[in-house]
């Protein structure tokens, strides 16, 4: 699945091929995509319009277009968004196609169709965020050591769970959230309540600089995943943790251990990873 710095990878590899670019014609398969395709809403407000921007919120990959309308793409499970020469010749799962005047066609591939398109024009954007009911990004102010105290007051979750509440942080998926916690010697099942402001300092800290290595090292390819210029990404070789149960712990040699948190698959070292003791 697409985290993150996938996401990410996408919009800055594709923001200065299609920006300022104007959307001709729209295409669509027959399939249906995880929501229904918004037709009339293309047709109103993206066909014919400008692409002024390409930005990333959470895991969604928004266009900016001319009168103030957003596209909204969410990649799901195993979706692409890509950008082709016009003339070359259709995949068979390419949903969505776009031609650009420039003489290539931006296309949705999705195999799974857990993917997703939205259109919101400017006077739903004033009516209410589309994007209200989520917590800050990883990599904005307001994601504090405070910010979190704050947040996990009086709960006793995993903060392996807290971490990948997307009301809390957006963004900090499986991978990641492992990583950090392991890069952080924390448990997973650590209660948020027990944790101390100089420790959640440090998972911010590191989650950071785990996301931006990710993003600078052009994403992970452990599932189905191509960034903008078809390139696959090499992050996968970095990880500590993830997928390594059995393996030998990178820092202490112990061997790593798999357990499930949250219906999650979650991955620590249990030598590196203690609970706090019981109060
Ligand atoms: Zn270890």
């Amino acid at each position: 699945m697409p985290e993150l710095p996938e996401v990410e990878v996408v919009c800055q590899g594709l923001a200065p091929l299609i920006s300022n670019r104007k959307i001709l014609a729209i295409s669509y398969s027959n399939k249906r995509l995880r929501k229904p395709f918004p037709r009339a809403k293309m047709y109103a407000h993206v066909e014919g319009a400008f692409i002024l921007g390409v930005r990333r919120r959470a895991k969604y990959i928004l266009l900016e277009l001319t009168s103030g309308t957003l596209m909204v793409f969410h990649l799901g499970m195993t979706g692409k968004l890509g950008l082709f020469p016009a003339a070359s010749p259709r995949r068979k799962h390419d949903h969505l196609r776009f031609l650009l005047d420039n003489g290539r066609e931006l296309r949705f591939h999705d195999v799974r169709r857990f993917g997703s398109v939205e259109v919101f024009p400017a006077g739903e954007l004033r009516r209410g965020d589309p994007f209200a009911g989520l917590g800050p990004e990883p990599f904005s102010a307001e994601f504090s050591a405070d910010y979190l105290l704050a947040r996990a007051r009086g709960r006793t979750l995993p903060v392996k769970s807290f971490l990948m509440d997307n009301s809390v942080v957006v963004g900090l998926g499986n991978i990641y959230a492992n990583e950090t916690l392991f890069a952080a010697s924390t448990h997973p099942e650590t209660p948020v309540n027990r944790l101390l402001k100089m420790e959640w300092q440090l998972i911010v800290k590191l989650s950071r600089i785990i996301l931006e290595k990710a993003i600078t090292m052009g994403g992970s390819t452990i599932s189905d995943y191509e960034n903008a210029s078809g390139r696959p990404g090499y992050f996968q070789l970095e990880l500590a943790v993830y997928g390594r149960q059995g393996k030998p712990c990178p820092r202490c040699q112990e061997t790593i251990r798999r357990t499930v948190i949250g219906g999650r698959a979650t991955f620590f070292c249990p030598d590196c990873q203690k609970l706090p003791s019981p109060q």
